[in-house]
């Protein structure tokens, strides 16, 4: 049996084994909050929260449904053993009987894997979701896996269950070894020469990433590099980023796209010019609604009433404009629903924004008695008509192989808040030696947040309220 220290540092060739499991439930909470575990998912909740809750249903969430993104296909590819491990050790943590690894059907070769790995486990069980966006959704998969509906502004918690990304629990299983979370895989595609999907220290630079990847294309028309823009995660849920921005713990792909693509414009398009758009165009077709995820599965959110009640400033009941927190920000409605690319999403943002400020708390938006709609079935938005409505159907095919090569940047920048909560404070001065995996930032005295550890050894080179600079020399 090989320990999963051994798994990456160095990279081994071999499948691994792994039985059995010594810890208590109080051990693996620790472990998980020591080693910084996140949301590998793109959310960034510290994941020892999660851990401490009971539940009955453990869900692996494998369906990464961000269009082009391939970097946990590759790690249940590769990795199968080690991600149940980790599904193993968050239910014993919460007290879970069931496991179940959720993975889209059309991902073949991880759905072998992990059928291998889970050969005569009866407390765990593959379940194959179809290929749609956004089936990664807690709501979206927790119904289409349990049949259970968390209720409006819930948590799956609230029905008996956690749901973590497959890339958490590869890091719950380090983290029982007492390794932190230096790296991240993360899938580099688009307008780049060799896309591919790399592990790379954490606070690497988006254009150093970017190099690995071999650099950026002229799009077949002569683009300059200035043409190009960079996207941090994916296309629908991800933003815009720059060169000097650098990869985080919950980065899980960059893209590089022409300035030109429609997902650009919307991504970068001003809130008062979404306004001005919204006012003079939107015929109350309800495309949006009829189209968005949440009204799907019953929760009272209609994103065209929301471009009523600002557009026209009717006198509408404040619960349509605060109905705003049931928002996942899946991004449908602008970039797969409005035929005339309007964008209730960014209305609802801010709203959200302002509600925060506010310090309005939702008491009012929680029904439980939820009945998916008739068409929930019909309306699902598949992952090919979407990657095509997006202008991304050149890059669908990349292969994007996986390359676990170990990087070396020459620097890395890390950032201090890479997860819901409050910054970890630095335990660390300019000049200090770090080894790779050493504690830098710790999370405050009784905060909510998460440790932070070197991603690299070298030299201290910089400490501030946002950072930690590591030169490696
Ligand atoms: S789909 Fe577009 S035009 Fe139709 S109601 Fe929604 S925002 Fe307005
Ligand atoms: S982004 Fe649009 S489609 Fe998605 S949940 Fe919000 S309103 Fe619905």
């Amino acid at each position: 049996m090989l320990p999963v220290s051994q798994i990456l540092d160095p990279i081994p060739r071999v499948s691994l084994i792994l039985k059995g499991c010594k810890l208590v439930a109080s051990d693996i909470v620790e472990k998980v909050k020591a080693a910084g575990v996140v949301g590998a998912g793109g959310a960034g909740f510290p994941t020892h929260i999660k851990l401490s809750a009971t539940v009955n249903t453990v869900i692996a969430n494998g369906a990464e449904c961000e269009p082009l993104l391939h970097a946990d296909q590759h790690l249940m590819a590769r990795y199968p053993e080690v991600i149940v491990r980790g599904l193993r050790l968050a239910m014993q943590a919460t007290g879970a009987e069931r496991g179940i690894v959720a993975l889209k059907a059309e991902y073949e070769e991880a759905t072998a894997a992990l059928q291998r790995a889970l050969e005569g486990n009866d407390k765990i069980s593959l379940h194959l979701l179809g290929n749609f966006y956004p089936s990664g959704d807690e709501f979206v998969l927790v119904y289409d896996v349990l049949g259970r509906m968390v209720p409006e502004g819930g948590i799956p918690l609230e029905v008996g269950v956690v749901v973590n990304n497959v890339g958490t629990l590869f890091n719950v299983a380090r983290a029982a070894e007492d390794i932190s979370v230096t790296h991240r895989y993360l899938t580099v595609t688009g307008e780049v020469k060799h896309p591919v999907t790399l592990r790379v220290p954490v606070g690497t630079s988006i254009a150093q990433v970017v190099e690995w990847a071999g650099g950026t294309t002229d799009a077949g028309r002569g683009l300059t590099p200035d043409e190009l823009v960079l996207i941090g995660g994916g296309a629908m849920m991800g933003q815009v980023v720059q060169a000097t921005d650098v990869v985080t713990k919950t980065t899980g792909g960059v893209l590089v796209l022409p300035a030109d693509k429609a997902i650009i414009r919307w991504m970068t398009r001003p809130l008062a010019n979404a306004i001005r758009r919204g006012m003079s165009t939107c015929d109350q077709c309800r495309d949006c609604t009829d189209l968005c995820p949440r009204n799907l599965l019953g929760h009272a959110l209609a994103p065209h009433e929301i471009m009523r009640a600002i557009n026209y400033g009717l006198e509408l009941p404040t619960h349509i404009v605060t109905a705003a927190v049931l928002c996942c920000e899946c991004r449908l409605c602008e970039a797969y629903a409005c035929p005339l690319e309007l964008s209730p999403m960014a209305y609802y943002r801010s709203v959200k924004r302002e509600l925060a400020q506010a310090g309005w708390k939702n008491t009012v938006h929680r029904r439980k008695d939820l009945t998916p709609h008739d068409m929930f079935p019909y309306r699902r938005v598949p992952m090919s008509r979407l990657i095509d409505k997006l202008g991304l159907t050149a890059y669908r095919d990349y292969p994007v192989p996986l390359n676990e090569q170990e990087q070396r940047p020459k620097e890395v920048r890390i950032p201090l808040q890479q997860h819901i909560g409050a910054p970890a404070i630095p335990t660390v001065r300019e000049g200090d030696k770090v080894k790779r995996g050493d504690l830098i930032a710790s999370i405050p005295d009784g905060k909510l947040g998460a440790n932070v550890h070197a991603s690299v050894s070298g030299k201290v080179a910089e400490v501030t309220e946002e950072h930690i600079r590591i030169e490696t020399g």
